[in-house]
């Protein structure tokens, strides 16, 4: 399968679980979930950007802009994006309970905010040095450096990405169990688990 370019959305699935990509492009799309639609249509923008405000995040607030980046071949929309002269910020709002679980169990969102990140720099032409992740209720929000480590991580998974779907083999999904227990797929994968040929990750 060809892309134009990698939605951004597909290289955080990616990193929440590779198989649940995998079934994204090879057999059917996950509706939208309840949490999907919760995190956009809820937000609060004069509450997001007061949040941002309150940290001393300065600059034009420019809402649900389209981004794409030639060099890693993704696009996708931001939430937002700071502008500060060349210098930029790019937020995203997510239902997160804790700067901890970011860290583990959800950092496909730093993933999916460090990639647009990236795909801000090329398409608004500024020089983005931070990531933030604004909690769309309590708790206060996560700010990610764009360090050379993170944007090599970034790359790394877009390739690999790229290679699942050029070669269609099937990559192995999350050791995290629990994931499974909310995954749109688990039945497939349940039935993959009895099948000797399956090569469910858990
Ligand atoms: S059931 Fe688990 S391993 Fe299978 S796609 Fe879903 S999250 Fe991944």
């Amino acid at each position: 399968m060809q892309y134009y370019r990698i939605p951004v959305t597909l290289i955080k699935e990616y990193a929440y679980c590779p198989l649940i990509a995998y079934y994204k492009v090879f057999l059917i799309v996950e509706p939208p979930t309840e949490s999907m639609m919760y995190a956009k249509e809820k937000i609060d923008r004069s509450l997001v950007e007061a949040k941002l405000r309150g940290e001393g995040v300065d600059g034009e607030i420019l809402w649900s802009i389209p981004v794409e980046s030639r060099r890693l071949n993704i696009r996708g929309i931001v939430d937002l994006v700071v502008v500060n002269g060349f210098r930029a910020k790019v937020v995203e709002v997510k239902l997160i309970t804790s700067r901890r679980s970011l860290w583990k169990r959800y950092r496909h969102h730093i993933v999916q905010v460090v990639a647009y990140a990236i795909a801000v720099e090329e398409t608004l032409k500024v020089v983005v040095d931070e990531a933030i992740i604004v909690p769309l209720e309590r708790g206060g929000m996560v700010r990610i450096k764009l360090t050379p480590p993170i944007r090599n991580y970034i790359f790394m998974l877009v390739r690999e990405f790229e290679e699942m779907v050029r070669s269609a083999v099937k990559p192995r999904g999350t050791i995290d169990k629990v994931k499974c227990k909310t995954c749109f797929y688990k039945k497939i994968c349940s039935l993959a688990l009895n099948n000797p040929m399956g090569n469910h990750g858990s």
